[in-house]
C-alpha cells in the first residue's frame, strides 16, 4: 500500500481526498493575540485523564535560559536561534522553530528536523511533512490553522532519535512556546514527542488517540498522541490508526468555541 492510499477500514484516500470534510469551526483563533494573556479560557469539555507538565527540564549542566522575560514567539525564535546549550546546533546548518499560523488552536509536536528541515529551516517540510499535510487537509486544516513545531530545534546528525539530554536542553524554549501560543490542542507526533511530553517510557502504540493534560501555566490543555507520518510511510498498514486519531482530534476541534 503506497502513502497516498486508504488508512481507514474502508478504501478510501481519506488524507487526499480533495473534497475534505468541511474545516472544524473556528479553526483558527478568534481571540486577538493581545487579549490579556490571563484572559479566562474555556476548559476542555471532555476531562482528560492524566495531567503532565511541561516536558523534561534541562539538565543540570545546560544553560537553563530565563524566558518568562519573552514575550512573543518573534523573540522566542531569536533566542533559540543564539542558544548554544544544544550541542546539535554545532552540525546542524539552520535552526527549525516552527511552520503555520500564531494564531492556531492547534499545535502539533514532532520529533526533531530531518535533511530536507534542516536545509529549508522549517519542520515537517519533506516527505513526512507533505503527508501530515495531507492527514491535515483530510480534517480540514492546514497551515493557516495549525503550528507546527519539534521537540528540539536543530536535526541529529544521520537523523537519529535525540536524546533525552538534547531534548531537555531545548525543553525550557518548547514549554515557553506553548506558553505564547496558548494552543487549544497540542498534537504528538511519534513516540519521541510523546514519551518526551507525557514523561513516559511506554510505546507509541499505548499512547495514542488518549486524551491527556498539558499543564501550561496557567491552564490545562488536552493533548493527544498519534503515529508519526514518517512512520506511516514506513508502515502505510498503520494508517487505520493515525485515521481514527485525526477523527478524534476533529470531534474535539469541532467542539471549540
Ligand atoms: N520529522 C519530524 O519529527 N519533524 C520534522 O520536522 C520532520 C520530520
Amino acid at each position: 500500500m503506497g502513502v497516498d492510499e486508504a488508512i481507514g477500514d474502508a478504501p478510501v484516500d481519506r488524507f487526499a481526498q480533495s473534497a475534505a470534510p468541511p474545516p472544524p469551526k473556528n479553526s483558527a483563533k478568534s481571540a486577538p493575540r493581545n487579549a490579556p494573556r490571563n484572559a479566562p479560557k474555556t476548559p476542555p469539555k471532555t476531562p482528560p485523564k492524566a495531567r503532565h507538565a511541561a516536558p523534561a527540564p534541562a539538565p543540570a549542566n545546560a544553560a537553563a535560559p530565563a524566558l518568562d522575560g519573552i514575550k512573543t514567539l518573534a523573540e522566542l525564535a531569536e533566542a533559540v536561534a543564539v542558544f548554544e546549550g544544544c550541542p546539535l546546533k554545532r552540525t546542524a546548518k539552520t535552526t527549525c522553530f516552527a511552520r503555520g499560523s500564531e494564531e492556531a488552536k492547534l499545535m502539533l509536536i514532532g520529533e526533531a528536523p530531518g535533511r530536507d528541515e534542516d536545509l529549508q529551516g522549517k519542520p515537517f517540510v519533506g516527505r513526512a511533512g507533505k503527508l501530515l499535510d495531507k492527514m491535515l487537509a483530510a480534517i480540514g486544516l492546514d497551515e493557516t490553522s495549525v503550528y507546527i513545531t519539534n521537540t528540539i530545534y536543530w536535526r541529529p546528525p544521520g537523523n537519529r532519535t535525540p536524546t533525552p539530554q538534547e531534548i531537555g536542553s531545548c525543553a525550557p524554549f518548547l514549554a515557553r512556546q506553548i506558553e505564547l501560543l496558548e494552543p487549544e490542542v497540542i498534537v504528538l507526533l511519534g513516540g519521541a514527542a510523546a514519551k518526551s511530553m507525557l514523561e513516559t517510557t511506554e510505546g507509541i502504540m499505548r499512547l495514542r488517540g488518549k486524551w491527556k493534560l498539558y499543564h501550561a501555566k496557567e491552564r490545562d490543555i488536552p493533548m493527544l498522541a498519534t503515529l508519526h507520518p514518517a512512520y506511516l510511510l514506513r508502515s502505510p498498514e498503520a494508517k487505520r490508526h493515525a485515521w481514527r486519531d485525526l477523527l478524534v482530534l476533529k470531534a474535539r476541534l469541532d467542539k471549540l468555541p
